[in-house]
C-alpha cells in the first residue's frame, strides 16, 4: 500500500529536520508544514536560529500547539548545535538526545532520515497500530514497543516500516472510527485489542 514512504515534514537539511520534528510533538505534520517555510526562510540554519529573538520564533510558529515551549527549545537547540557541534547536527543518538526538546523518538527520526541509520521511531500512530494488529502486546511501553518491532522486522525495513505504520494509522487505523470496514483490502489485521473494529 505504501511502497516508497517518506517523511511528510518539510525540510531541506538535517538541522531543519530536527526543528520540524521538535515542533511536531502533539501537532500534525500538516500544521508544522504550514509554518516551516517562513520559519526556515528567516532562520535556515543553526547559526541563524541561535541569534533569533524567541518572541519572533514564537510569532512564526504560534499556530502550533505548545509553541512557547517549542520556540525556547528551538533556540536552545540551535545554540547547542552552533557552540558544541560546530554548527552541524550530530549523528549519534547520545549527542542528539542532549539537544533540548529532543528525546528518543526525535533522535530516531533524525538518525534514520538524515543519516541513514536504521531505527524505528515509535510515535502515537506506530504504537496504536502495532498494538491493535497484535504485533506488540497492549501493555508494552514505548521503549518495549520499539524493541519488539526491531526484533520482528528485518533491519533493512525499519525505516520504511515506521513510515508505513504512520501512513496506515492516519488513513485507516485511525484513533477513532477506524476505516478498515470500508476497504476490502484491509483483511490482514487481527485486531486483537479492538475486535469490534476488525
Ligand atoms: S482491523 Fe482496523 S482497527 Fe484493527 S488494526 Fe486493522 S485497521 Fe486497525
Amino acid at each position: 500500500m505504501y511502497p516508497n514512504p517518506k517523511t511528510m515534514l518539510y525540510h531541506e537539511s538535517p538541522f531543519q529536520l530536527v526543528i520540524a520534528v521538535l515542533m511536531s510533538a502533539q501537532t500534525t505534520d500538516v500544521g508544522v508544514n504550514k509554518v516551516t517555510p517562513a520559519l526556515f526562510a528567516a532562520y535556515p540554519d543553526a547559526n541563524a536560529m541561535a541569534e533569533a529573538d524567541v518572541a519572533d520564533l514564537e510569532d512564526k510558529i504560534k499556530t502550533i500547539g505548545l509553541y512557547r515551549n517549542k520556540a525556547k527549545n528551538m533556540k536552545k537547540t540551535a545554540i547547542m548545535i552552533r557552540d558544541e557541534f560546530g554548527g552541524q547536527v550530530p549523528n549519534t543518538r547520545e549527542e542528539l538526545e542532549k539537544l533540548p526538546g529532543v528525546g528518543r523518538k526525535t533522535a530516531n527520526v533524525v538518525l534514520s532520515e538524515a543519516f541513514g541509520v536504521p531505527t524505528i521511531a515509535v510515535d502515537t500512530h506506530v504504537e496504536r497500530v502495532t498494538k491493535r494488529m497484535g504485533i506488540v502486546p497492549p501493555n508494552a511501553s514505548v521503549r518495549e514497543t520499539e524493541e519488539i518491532l526491531m526484533a520482528r522486522i528485518p533491519e533493512n525495513r525499519w525505516r520504511d516500516a515506521h513510515h508505513q505504520f504512520i501512513y496506515f494509522g492516519r488513513e485507516y487505523c485511525t484513533a477513532r472510527n477506524p476505516k478498515c470496514r470500508k476497504d476490502p483490502r484491509i483483511d490482514f489485521c487481527e485486531c486483537r485489542v479492538l475486535p469490534q473494529y476488525g
